[in-house]
């Protein structure tokens, strides 16, 4: 489950940032995931409830935004919806197309306690 190691990779900027701003405990977090991204929301969930014990995070309000998944065909240049990776163009047909959404996972912001 590689939710776990993405957890922990979250809660450990989260803290930096914290730290960095000289609080010590974050009153909510805004994540984007992308919907092609390969995370189970369910096993996000229970990596993040277990993950944020006696860190900074705990009891913190989180956020999360799911980004659609959007390609570019690479030969007619569409920009389309995806649901999957290889999906094809809508225009063309073709199979090859650059993923330009969707695959993301990042922390948007932190709101640290006052
Ligand atoms: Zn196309």
């Amino acid at each position: 489950m590689h939710e776990i190691t993405l957890v922990a990779n979250i809660i450990e900027l989260a803290e930096k940032e914290a730290r960095k701003a000289g609080v010590r405990s974050i009153r909510s977090i805004e994540i984007e995931i992308g919907k092609l991204s390969c995370i189970e929301k369910a096993a996000f969930d229970f990596a993040w409830m277990h993950g944020v014990k006696n860190t900074m995070l705990y009891g913190a309000e989180r956020i999360t935004h799911f980004i659609p998944g959007e390609a570019a065909c690479k030969s007619c240049h569409e920009v389309f919806e995806v649901e999957e990776l290889y999906e094809a163009c809508p225009r063309c047909g073709d199979y090859f197309s650059e993923i330009v959404h969707g695959q993301e996972l990042r922390v948007k912001s932190i709101r640290v306690e006052e």
